[in-house]
């Protein structure tokens, strides 16, 4: 019979090492959720993180490409 799963705040149980490693408080268990995800939470975190990183950089690059083409439009009425 297996071992029933800690249950914590309701929505995350420790479940088995998920495969990028994220281990939960030096322990070889995952902190996943109970819907089921594929991912554990730092995973989750990781993801959020890189979505939030990459969408800078993206917003940043649009602003500089904005920028340059004042300048060039400047350039080319003098
Ligand atoms: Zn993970």
């Amino acid at each position: 019979m297996d071992v029933e799963p800690e249950i914590i705040d309701g929505k995350y149980f420790l479940g088995t090492l998920c495969r990028w490693g994220h281990k939960y408080e030096g322990k070889p268990v995952s902190l996943r959720y109970l819907s089921g995800s594929k991912y554990c939470v730092e995973c989750m975190r990781a993801r959020m993180k890189y979505y939030h990183d990459s969408h800078r950089q993206e917003h940043r690059a649009k602003a500089r490409y904005a920028y340059r083409k004042k300048v060039m439009a400047r350039l080319e009425m003098g």
